[in-house]
């Protein structure tokens, strides 16, 4: 929470549930992430928050984009940035949207596979690609599963498909997981990444690039390093795998750059139980898994609540949101402890709520709309 947004919810009092987001916060991530790492450019992952004052902001500071289609592109050129400072990251496009692309004139493309190397090949001739290796993500407390990234074995054959294919073999990506709190997640991919440089350099192809993704953490319940920490573990793989033949490299910062910008306000529709005897009690939001706090699905993300009578004593609750879907529940499993005074009609304040809210939320299911977001 911010002087900031503690001051505009106390003067606009916006109609809940809203997000706002503080973007002297992301100014200062954005300078973090620049100092921890000041030879690696940083491509803010656009879908963690696209609003267009956070990419303008970011395009003036001098970031690069990570963009996953056509309309993230636009929005990225729209807020300032020119397309040599755009990345089409997405190892899952449409042909036409590869060709769309290379028209604005972007000319770097992830890919994980030999069929897609084809389709740029085909549709944006000369183009630099990186091939996506597989991350196991262990550590992460959201994972990306098995869905994007070639095992590191088979990345040299289709980056050397893409250099006979006449598009330029640039270098390797991966991603370690979102919400990665282990600092020293990377070393392992990076060891990958120098191993499928020098067996390019065998096959006469001189990589340049690594792209080290995202899984910078933002501050939920639990504590997280600092970005300075993962600096210095990052960068003393880098040296220990690539020895004085330092790549160049990249970061794609999504949750890291704008989690800790933003502060969701809701507010408690119904508190009851389900029986007599029961002492956990549930509480009912204004907000759910379907209003934007979808990343509460399994319970991976825990935010902090903060309440008006936190100096309360607390009981342990279910929360669930407003819909009548029986899957908008956001913690049960392991529940939360709320005051016991909380009443109906109560503010509650979700924080570290500025990364992957807005976008996750429904368009108009039962009739709710998208969560608002106020940029200040
Ligand atoms: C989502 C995504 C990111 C951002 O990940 P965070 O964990 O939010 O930092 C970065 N790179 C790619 C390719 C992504 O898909």
């Amino acid at each position: 929470m911010t002087a900031r947004i503690r001051e505009f919810l106390r003067t606009r009092r916006p109609e809940g549930p809203c997000l706002v987001v503080d973007l002297d916060v992301v100014r200062e991530k954005y300078m973090s992430f620049a100092r921890a790492m000041p030879d690696t450019r940083v491509f803010y992952a656009v879908k963690a928050n696209p609003a267009p004052e956070v990419l303008s902001l970011l395009a003036d500071l001098g970031s690069c984009f990570d963009c996953a289609s056509i309309p993230e592109i636009e929005m990225a050129l729209a807020a300032g940035a020119t397309p040599d400072r755009i990345s089409f990251g997405n190892t899952i496009k449409k042909e036409r949207d590869v060709a769309r692309a290379h028209q604005i004139g972007i000319r770097l493309f992830a890919v994980d596979c030999e069929a897609e190397v084809e389709k740029i090949a085909r549709s944006a001739p000369g183009a630099r690609v990186f091939c996506r290796i597989l991350s196991d993500g262990a550590d992460a407390e959201w994972p990306l599963s098995r869905k994007f990234g070639c095992d590191p074995e088979m990345a040299p054959a289709v980056l050397e498909h893409a250099h006979r294919l006449g598009l330029e073999a640039y270098g390797v990506s991966f991603h370690v997981g979102s919400q990665q709190r282990n600092t020293e997640a990377w070393d392992g991919a990076l060891a990958s990444a120098a191993s499928i440089f020098r067996e390019m350099a065998e096959r006469g192809i001189t990589l340049k690039m690594v792209n080290m993704g995202g899984g910078f953490p933002t501050q939920y319940l639990r504590q997280v390093p600092e970005v300075g920490a993962y600096g210095q573990s990052i960068t003393s793989a880098i040296r220990k795998h690539f020895g004085n033949r330092l790549p160049e490299t990249i970061i794609e910062p999504g949750r890291g750059m704008v989690g800790g910008a933003g502060v969701i306000k809701a507010e408690v529709v119904l508190i009851s139980k389900k029986s007599v005897k029961d002492d956990v009690r549930w509480v009912y939001l204004d907000i759910g898994k379907f209003g934007g706090l979808a990343e509460t699905m399994d319970e991976a993300i825990r935010y902090p609540i903060l309440t008006e009578r936190d100096t309360d004593e607390k009981t342990p609750c279910v929360i669930a949101g407003p819909t009548c879907d029986s899957v908008d529940v956001l913690y049960e499993k392991t529940p939360y402890d709320l005051p016991v005074s909380l009443a109906i009609g109560d503010e509650v304040l979700i924080e570290g709520t500025g990364a992957y809210t807005t976008t996750y939320s429904a368009v108009a299911f039962n009739g709710f709309a998208p969560l608002k977001a106020y940029v200040i």
